[in-house]
């Protein structure tokens, strides 16, 4: 790939976004909204500079598809339920290259500030957390590799829902990010698609009927948003599916753990696209989610074919101009949607069409949690997608054969193989259907893969030895570093020039830079300078006040318990408990940061979230712990959050259960910026200390291995009874210090971690955790010098975890995919 020469972008852009000069931004500005200049408001002036963003891009884009199109490339098909996007605007601009020109461009505009500019545009929270964000880290990798790429999702409505902390506790609010007309997206209605469903509904008396054979149609209407890559050359696509208009909501039942539930049947009545289920671990709202998953892939496919067909193609050729990527099992109906159409539309024979079907299909597994495979009643699919199941029941009876062949006699294996569980209800178990179904199946870090390989799917990696593999997860350094940490980017800028953004395995040569202590000196200077940009904007939009001196150690992530929020909890409750006890303790002083949501039907994620917000209000009012220890919890975490507490973070809260957490990506954006990390060897983490060095990442804890040896005989109450501290702090959660007047709170707590068996194994490492953290404290404060040094150390480890590497990887061994330069 050719290197970008330095100040080209300027250059070539110059004349396009002098937006004043064109008058783009004046003409949207005043005849978009029939407003004065002078008098229009901040989100009228965020649109005006959308549009006309996306007028210079357009030449462009266009240019992008006619390319795409002209040398038939073999184009990539990102499927995804979820696109985390977050804000669009700064990331535009930064990756065209041309943030000064239009910051210095509309500063001639008295009434325009550049930041309540950008804090103007929502953010597009169309996921729960990783998969959704990797999804996007993917598609700004897709076009600053210039690969022909398009992803395919659904236009929620409402996103992730927006989390306000009332008391403590976690209240859901609709996030109606599309109030205002969306300035990037352009509705192609002439694009639309057509899916069908064999039943349709009925409201009555309270409650909805289906109305089996009778079809329903619904009409999928494409909204496609640009994504510019890095250098700005390709602009691919990202088309999200809206299902119908927006017309009624009602808010009212939105709060509680039955909010998916209760609005369901509107949303079935009115619009599939409506609402993002707040969950990324099990599917609720059953029978709506399911429709959603097939109007995704229905549309989507049927797109893709009719593209495939108007530049020509032959049938046959199919799996080389077309790879389809499934984001987890959510879009694995694509298998037997495929086959529909091969067999049904393109009138092919059954071994072609699974042939083709194979071969252009493949699919990332992103869990090994049981309760999160996905598995969907046969009943389900007669009802709704009876041609499907027909299918599916095929497929199955022909790779039964095949297994029986192979192992004769062994009916255990036919059952656990199976695309259809018998007992206790009959289900079509995606998973089985995406990897029978594909050609290949890849897990996302090293151990995932493994354990997915070895123990979650063994029979079929036994059968399909050469369809399994790893691509180990990344994260895009343009939004991550480049946008993020301005301070942290221009140092990096000075030092390596400014190829590293495309190129990020270039941070390798700051490696020796560890050793001078002129650079160490500016290194920490452009820490310290995230640190009191964050404070300042803490301040300004949250209202919290932090010391960016302190140690800034930061948990963020959804609250769930494999990721053990609560160990972190305990180990805060050790230094309180210490501080009030012992006179002369004397840790180095620390700021400790969560942020999170919690599905809103689990409860015990809710009380943990709640438990956090009574043990920062007890600390933070105590006067023992003042100057020594803060504990804060951000509402509503999201990208702009993210993008705001990473490059501000001193240490990385990794913590998850060994063996539970896939891979993780907020641990690579933490590294790339500086942080260090404490954690367990789980998912990328454990990547991340190959390639930084033991020494440089703070391990503790049980192995995946040892957690699967010792949970048989695993009991926390031997850890009550014989370790003090551990004592104390679990006696501290029904005191009156925590909850005061109310020492009940929090015993669904102490249940889950004594009584229950404590499943996650906080108490077992609580030890390790505790005596790594004093660890950490002392380098810190004894030796900042040794920090630092580790702090670069990290940054020039974290080349690989850039999500360009991640997507070379998928373009070679999955897609065989080049790239397609724009001229
Ligand atoms: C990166 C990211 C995640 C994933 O975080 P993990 O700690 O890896 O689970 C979730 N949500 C947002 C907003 C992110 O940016």
């Amino acid at each position: 790939m050719s290197e970008p020469r330095a100040g080209d972008d300027l250059e070539r852009y110059e004349g396009m976004f002098r937006f004043r000069d064109q008058d783009y931004y004046d003409r949207h500005l005043v005849f978009d909204h029939v407003v004065p200049m002078d008098g229009a408001n901040q989100r009228q002036r965020f649109e005006a500079v959308a549009r006309s963003l996306r007028d210079v891009l357009t030449q462009r884009w266009l240019l992008t598809k006619e390319t795409h199109h002209r040398r038939n490339a073999k184009q990539v098909y990102y499927l995804s339920m979820e696109f985390l996007i977050g804000r669009t605007l700064l990331n535009t601009v930064n990756n065209l290259g041309v943030r000064g020109y239009v910051e210095e461009d509309l500063r001639s505009d008295p009434h325009q500030d550049w930041a309540e500019l950008l804090d103007a545009e929502p953010d597009a929270g169309l996921g729960n957390g990783g998969l959704g964000r990797l999804a996007a880290c993917f598609m700004d990798s897709l076009a600053t590799l210039e690969i022909p790429a398009i992803g395919y999702g659904l236009r929620y409505e409402y996103g992730m829902f927006r989390q306000e902390i009332h008391d403590g506790s976690q209240v859901e609010q609709p996030d109606n990010w599309l109030m205002h007309p969306d300035p990037w997206e352009v509705a192609r209605t002439t694009e639309s698609v057509e899916v069908s469903l064999n039943c349709s509904f009925e409201f009555q008396g309270g409650t909805l009927h289906r109305l089996p054979g009778q079809p329903i149609h619904m009409l999928g209407i494409p909204y496609d948003r640009p994504v510019a890559g890095h250098g700005g050359r390709t602009i691919n696509t990202l088309r999200l599916w809206g299902a119908a208009s927006p017309d009624f909501f009602d808010f009212g039942e939105f709060s509680g753990g039955e909010f998916v539930d209760a609005v369901l049947y509107k949303v079935m009545a009115e619009s599939l696209t409506r609402v993002l289920y707040p969950d990324d671990s099990t599917a609720r709202g059953r029978t709506l989610r399911f429709v959603q998953e097939y109007f995704l892939v229905g549309c989507s496919l049927a797109d893709i074919v009719r593209r495939f067909r108007d530049r020509g193609n032959a049938w046959a050729d199919l799996p080389d101009k077309v790879a389809i990527q499934l984001n987890d099992t959510h879009p694995a109906m694509a298998v037997a949607e495929l086959m529909r159409i091969l067999l049904d539309e393109a009138r092919l024979g059954w071994d072609e069409a699974w042939d083709l079907t194979v071969r252009t299909l493949a699919y990332t597994n992103h869990t090994l949690l049981p309760e999160a495979l996905e598995k969907w009643p046969v009943e389900m699919f007669q009802t709704f997608l009876p041609r499907l199941m027909d299918i599916i029941y095929e497929i199955n009876h022909r790779f039964l054969g095949d297994v029986r062949a192979k192992y004769p006699g062994d009916n255990w294996v036919l059952s656990r193989v199976s695309l259809i569980e018998e007992t206790p209800a009959r289900q079509v178990r995606m998973a089985n259907l995406a990897i029978v179904g594909t050609h290949s199946t890849n897990g996302v870090a090293q151990i995932h893969s493994r354990l997915l390989r070895e123990v979650t799917v063994a029979d079929l990696a036994d059968i399909f030895p050469g369809r399994f593999s790893n691509k180990t997860n990344g994260v895009t350094p343009r939004r991550w570093l480049l946008l993020a940490n301005p301070d942290l980017a221009a140092l990096l800028t000075e030092a390596l020039g400014d190829s590293w953004p495309r190129d990020l395995d270039r941070l390798a040569e700051l490696g020796p830079l560890a050793e001078d202590a002129a650079f160490r000196e500016k290194f920490r200077a452009a820490r310290l300078a995230a640190k009191v940009r964050f404070g300042n904007w803490l301040k300004r939009d949250l209202d919290v006040e932090i010391d960016p001196e302190t140690l800034v150690d930061t948990q963020v992530k959804r609250i769930h318990e494999y990721k053990r929020q609560l160990l972190n909890v305990l180990h805060i409750l050790t230094v309180y408990h210490r501080l009030r006890t012992d006179s002369s303790f004397d840790p180095a002083p620390r700021t400790y940061l969560f942020a999170g949501k919690a599905a809103p039907a689990y409860h015990l994620a809710k009380r943990i979230i709640r438990l956090i917000n009574d043990v920062a209000a007890a600390v933070n009012r105590d006067p023992r712990a003042r100057g020594r220890l803060r504990v804060a919890f951000l509402p509503n975490y999201g990208v702009t959050l993210a993008e705001q507490v990473i490059p501000a973070t001193d240490l990385s809260e990794q913590i998850s259960t060994a063996g539970y957490e896939a891979s993780g990506t907020s641990n690579m954006k933490f590294m790339m910026n500086g942080a260090l990390t404490i954690g367990t060897r789980d998912g990328a983490t454990i990547e991340m200390g190959e390639r930084a060095g033991e020494e440089n990442i703070f391990f503790f804890g049980l192995t995946a291995a040892e957690v699967a040896a010792r949970r048989p005989s695993y009991d926390p109450g031997w850890h009550y009874q014989n370790e003090p501290e551990t004592r104390a702090v679990l006696d501290m959660l029904s005191s009156d210090l925590i909850s005061p007047g109310d020492p009940s709170r929090y015993d669904l707590i102490r249940q889950v971690l004594l009584d229950h068996g404590d499943y996650f194994m906080h108490l077992a490492d609580l030890g390790s955790y505790i005596q790594t953290h004093d660890r950490i404290g002392n380098l810190w404060r004894e030796d900042p010098e040794g920090w630092t040094r580790k702090s670069i150390l990290n940054v020039a480890a974290s080349g690989y975890f850039s999500s360009d590497r991640t997507i070379e990887e998928y373009a070679r061994e999955i897609w065989d995919v080049k790239p397609c330069p724009i001229p």
